[in-house]
């Protein structure tokens, strides 16, 4: 499924992240930057030792923070390390921290000069976040991000499994009536 927003095209596929080129791929990472599991671990894995390397270096993020890397062997030249929430009771502010997740993932593009990224469901495999409304979150910011920004071209929204695709797809439909 596809959209237009102003100067972006908005994009769901369902398939591997690590597959994409893009100018940088997200990662949902881990405070530490340390790898782990889900995405993760497919990206390093893909991507190579380069990228611990720098994360190593960075050291870590925050929660609703991101960083940015070499995409190493990945066909993405970047992969932007960004931390969302733990999914706790929905209280603890877990709504922010995601939107901030994808917000400074966006804003870090923006200010590297990259035209395309593809993010995966930030949150929603071990972190445990309600599917439905991680995708809400996801897709409302991306699409406010892109009507004020003219510079990004290209998000990209690559799910893993069929059920994640057809969530998103369904709110995707749903904001835009
Ligand atoms: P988090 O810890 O932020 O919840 P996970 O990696 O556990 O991150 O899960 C986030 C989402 O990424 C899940 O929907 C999971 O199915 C998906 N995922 C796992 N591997 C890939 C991949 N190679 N490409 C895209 N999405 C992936």
């Amino acid at each position: 499924m596809e959209i237009t927003v102003n100067k972006a095209v908005i994009t769901l596929v369902q398939g591997d992240i690590t597959r994409e080129a893009t100018d940088a791929v997200v990662n949902a990472a881990n405070a530490r930057l340390a790898g782990g599991g889900g995405v993760d671990g497919a990206i390093h894995r893909a991507g190579g030792p380069a990228i611990l390397e720098e994360c190593r270096k960075i050291g870590g993020c925050p929660t609703g923070q991101a960083v940015i890397t070499t995409g190493g062997n990945l066909k993405a030249k970047y992969v932007i390390h960004t931390v969302g929430p733990i999914y706790r009771d929905g209280s603890k502010g877990e709504a922010d921290l995601l939107k901030s997740a994808y917000l400074s993932s966006l804003r870090l593009a923006s200010e590297k000069g990259l035209k395309s990224l593809a993010f995966p469901s930030i949150s929603t495999g071990a972190y445990g976040y309600p599917l439905r409304e991680a995708a809400q979150v996801a897709l409302e910011t991306a699409i406010d991000y892109v009507k004020d920004h003219d510079d990004i071209e290209q998000v990209k929204f690559v799910l893993f499994d069929e059920r994640s695709f057809n969530v998103f797809c369904d709110e995707l439909k749903q904001l835009i009536g």
